[in-house]
């Protein structure tokens, strides 16, 4: 068995260290060195640990194609929790080292404070941390990070983003969409009640706001996708960001909408937050956009002189289909962000 060094450079030109043998994958041996890199299920399906390998050789394993696509991965992309180094690397790492957690993750208690329906088949949930060994209730947590929230007496968690910003208050708010026999869905809907308490981790994921100056910012989401762009949104008008920003919100039908009332309110907070709701199949009375947030965004971003960094929540298909779109008018890589809603 061989060991390697495994250089990391951040988005903001932070270098990282750590060592890692040929069979080990390099989240897990940067995890053993104490370096927390955002990641989610661990075993190459959700795409969370995505990085770009500048320098050396290294064996990918098995993988989602969905989170690493074949053209990616011979581009140099690769998820870090299954790839092995088989000599010294330099990794490009796609976020600033604010999202690199250096200790342990955390483990929390959080109670249900709120459970309430928005839209069809979509909940919102409120948790409220439950004070740590040292009296510390702070929800701290960078807007587009989610959190796993563990299906109650089974070892099993799922991730959900959250919807809410940083507060004193231990407030955590995430919007649900539930899925057909689904697991936690199935939890939410028969038995969660306000008063139970939930084992939480996190805050987890690199997804987020990134710095370019002035760029306008247009947010392109897929129902519950609008979770971490409604935190982002909320950090905006929070520090009076100027940022042109756009919101497309997409869903099949009008009756799945949500969150209007909020979005409303944040309008009168950011004056220049323009929001096109986008249904897919309307009925006859729809005013609004007819089609796809992709149609909508496709259609606006030709007639844009300056490129808007372009940040992407939802379905991996509308996640695709959106940065395809973007790249084909002029938007450069490192201007599209995007999280992918991939079931654990
Ligand atoms: C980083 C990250 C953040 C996420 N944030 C959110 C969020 O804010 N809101 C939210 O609603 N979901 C979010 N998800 C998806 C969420 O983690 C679960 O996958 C989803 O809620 C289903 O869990 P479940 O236990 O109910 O279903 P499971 O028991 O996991 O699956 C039941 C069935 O539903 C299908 N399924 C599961 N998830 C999806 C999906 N996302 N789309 C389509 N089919 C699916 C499965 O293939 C299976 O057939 C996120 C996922 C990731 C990776």
């Amino acid at each position: 068995m061989n060991t390697h060094t495994i250089e990391l450079m951040t988005r903001d030109g932070h270098q990282l260290r750590f060592n890692c043998a040929d069979d080990q994958n390099l989240l897990a041996a940067a995890a053993s060195a104490h370096i927390v890199l955002p990641a989610q299920c661990g075993y190459g399906n959700c795409g969370t640990c995505y990085a770009d390998v500048t320098q050396g050789d290294y064996t990918l394993g098995k993988h989602n194609p969905a989170a690493l696509s074949a053209e990616d991965a011979q581009k140099g992309g690769t998820l870090l929790c299954c790839t092995f180094p088989q000599s010294d690397l330099h990794i490009a790492l796609p976020f600033d080292q604010d999202r690199i957690l250096i200790g342990t993750i955390k483990n929390r208690c959080a109670d249900i404070i709120g459970i309430e329906t928005v839209g069809e088949n979509t909940l919102r949930l409120a948790l409220c941390l439950v004070e740590d060994e040292e009296g510390n209730q702070l929800a701290e947590f960078e807007p587009g990070q989610f959190m796993e929230l563990n299906v109650p007496g089974q070892d099993i968690k799922r991730a959900y983003s959250l919807s809410n910003i940083a507060n004193w208050e231990g407030r955590l708010e995430f919007l649900i969409r539930l899925q057909p026999d689904g697991l936690f869905s199935t939890w939410l809907k028969e038995q969660a009640a306000v008063g139970q308490r939930l084992q939480v981790q996190g805050p987890k994921g690199a997804f987020g706001l990134q710095e370019s100056g002035l760029r306008p910012r247009w947010f392109v989401a897929g129902g519950t996708g609008l979770a971490p762009m409604l935190s982002m949104l909320r950090r905006m008008a929070e520090f009076q960001e100027p940022h042109p920003a756009r919101l497309y919100f997409g869903v099949n039908r009008a009756e799945e909408l949500f969150c209007q009332a909020e979005l409303k309110a944040l309008q009168l907070e950011l004056p220049q937050l323009q929001v096109v709701y986008c249904v897919w199949k309307p009925e006859d009375d729809w005013t609004g956009f007819r089609g796809t947030p992709v149609d909508a965004l496709e259609k606006d971003l030709n007639e844009m002189m300056v490129k808007p960094d372009i940040y992407l929540c939802g379905p991996p298909r509308l996640i695709d289909a959106a940065e395809t779109i973007a790249r084909a008018l002029g938007v450069p890589i490192h201007q599209i962000l995007s999280e992918r809603f991939l079931p654990t």
